[in-house]
């Protein structure tokens, strides 16, 4: 049934059709998974309206720091962020988030467990439409004292289901953070790490090499080697990937030509995600429809890729 409406959408570039089909967001950061409207209606009409290309991460970050971190000034603040997102994500019928929550978000609350009440809350009041994932998330400029000071806290909690890192790829230090990976696995969470995005096939096997992860944020990058594509087959690591994000960010010069297509062919594991609505806008039901109007795939694969992320 699901699978008839899905198709049906797509054929008829019917978005209401897709939105009712259950999809996966399994590549999201929470601060910024809402559309713009509903942040800037937060913060009273003062976000500045994201640019269409962005520079690279360093554009990102610029944006990041600039217009919208400074609008957050505590607990409350991060409380609406995940809200909001979670919210976002059942307006596009995803039955299953994994969204990233920076473990610097302990920063603006007097007590960790204010965080992990709030996440627990927010979980259990929209249990019945998804199934959201709380996922921790770092940056690679994160120091030696809050990878112990708030990191272990956060996998401690018991909250987290899964262990991301991302940020500057020219930082390519995957070493510093082995062991935290170890302990988290060891603590039961899934690893994912952003590699490959703007980088090439060497930052994705060095990641796979080093932290063991089971699934890739973006690894576009891996397109060019073809041993880090059997790596990545072989051990069945999936690639959470997110098309209009490399297209605004610059990594691919047109949707047509992102790798997608040879990816899926070498038979690797990929699922279609949002990374950042508020930056990119396009839901994971409109990425969906952006890939058949380019002709990447026909109907049925990408009912074959939608069904990855539900796994
Ligand atoms: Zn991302």
């Amino acid at each position: 049934m699901e699978e008839q409406l899905f198709i049906e959408g797509l054929k008829e570039n019917n978005l209401e059709k897709l939105k009712k089909v259950s999809k996966a967001d399994i590549h999201n950061h929470i601060g910024l998974g809402m559309r713009f409207d509903t942040f800037n209606q937060y913060v009273g009409g003062k976000l500045k309206k994201p640019p269409r290309k962005i520079n690279g991460l360093k554009g990102l970050d610029e944006y990041i720091f600039n217009e919208s971190v400074i609008h957050i000034k505590n607990g409350k603040d991060i409380d609406f962020l995940i809200e909001a997102s979670v919210k976002e994500a059942i307006e596009d019928h995803i039955t299953i988030l994994e969204a990233s929550i920076d473990c610097h978000d302990l920063l603006y609350y007097k007590n960790p467990n204010e965080l992990f009440q709030s996440i627990k809350k927010i979980q259990n009041k929209y249990k019945d439409q998804i199934d959201f994932r709380p996922e921790l998330g770092m940056p690679k400029n994160i120091t030696d004292d809050r990878l112990d000071s708030l990191l272990i806290p956060c996998i401690d909690s018991g909250i987290y289901q899964s262990l991301d890192l991302y940020g500057d790829e020219d930082i390519n230090d995957f070493n510093r953070f082995k062991t935290y990976y170890q302990y988290a696995r060891q603590k039961g969470l899934k690893l994912k790490v952003h590699a490959g995005e703007f980088h090439d096939a060497k930052n994705v096997l060095d990641a796979i090499k080093i932290l063991e992860v089971d699934e890739i944020q973006h690894g576009i990058g891996a397109i060019t080697d073809d041993e880090a594509l059997n790596l990545i087959r072989d051990k069945g690591i999936r690639l959470n990937l997110a098309i209009s994000s490399n297209f605004i960010l610059g990594a691919i010069p047109n949707i047509k030509k992102h790798p997608i297509r040879t990816l899926y062919d070498k038979g690797i594991k990929i699922t279609i995600n949002t990374d950042d609505l508020l930056l990119f806008d396009q839901s994971v039901s409109e990425e969906f429809l952006l890939l058949y109007r380019h002709q990447l795939f026909d109907e049925y694969e990408l009912n074959e890729i939608r069904l990855n992320g539900l796994l």
